[in-house]
């Protein structure tokens, strides 16, 4: 399996935000999102075996959650849907961020899905693999990251066609964050200011949540491995 990292922090998105959580990083994306902040997973990383990566999450104990990020992770899913089961049997909670441009059906039922459907301001708007719906539970949650009013309306109208207010467990609006940002741990790196964002949610009834990314706030937002 070829990983970028893995590192302990706090997790700074979806409804498991600010829970102590073990990250890990896989290489590769095959998406190019204007906005991505993961650029230095596309290319390199290190080959662990499944042992290896068993014995480095043990390492950073006593944290019981752990994240499969990338890049995109399903793109190493015939070594990492095993892995999840044997962390699963060891009594591990599971999340994975992912684009859902690959298939979820082989993700193990109580690993957490964290979905992001790319908006048009992305430039991979339409990447979402739409058979992924049937397999999203209430234990998981879809995210949209909006740049702009465009971005937030395309959100909406998924949201209300797909019923994901109700089918998910949390529906996660998140401004976008700019790809060159100044140290200040602040909105002020965000593309759309999260008031903006909130007006449009509270005007609409929309009954999605607010995500920001806490370790923008809490680090300087170019740091990485927090
Ligand atoms: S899917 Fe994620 S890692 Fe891949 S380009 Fe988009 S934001 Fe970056």
């Amino acid at each position: 399996m070829y990983l970028i990292e893995i590192y302990k922090s706090v997790q700074g998105e979806s409804s498991f935000a600010g829970r102590p959580c073990i990250f890990v990083r896989l290489a590769g994306c095959n998406l190019r999102c204007s906005w991505c902040d993961s650029e230095y997973t596309f290319k390199g990383g290190y080959n662990l075996t499944e042992d290896e990566v068993v014995d480095e999450i043990e390492k950073l104990a006593p944290a019981k959650l752990v994240e499969f990020t990338g890049g995109e992770p399903l793109l190493q899913d015939r070594e990492l849907i095993p892995l999840m089961e044997r962390l699963l049997a060891a009594g591990y909670e599971l999340m994975i961020e992912t684009s859902g441009e690959r298939p979820l059906d082989r993700v193990p039922p109580s690993v957490h899905k964290i979905v992001d459907v790319k908006c048009p301001g992305s430039g991979e708007g339409g990447s979402f693999r739409m058979s992924n719906l049937e397999y999203l539970t209430k234990s998981d949650e879809v995210k949209f990251v909006i740049a702009n009013r465009d971005d937030y309306e395309f959100a909406r109208a998924f949201i209300r066609e797909h019923a994901l207010e109700a089918s998910v467990g949390s529906v996660l609006l998140s401004p976008a964050f700019t790809k060159a940002p100044s140290t200040a741990r602040s909105t002020e790196n965000c593309m759309l200011d999260p008031r903006e964002l909130v007006e449009w949610m509270l005007a609409d009834g929309l009954d999605a949540r607010l995500s920001l990314q806490i370790h923008k706030y809490i680090w300087e937002p170019q740091k990485k491995g927090v």
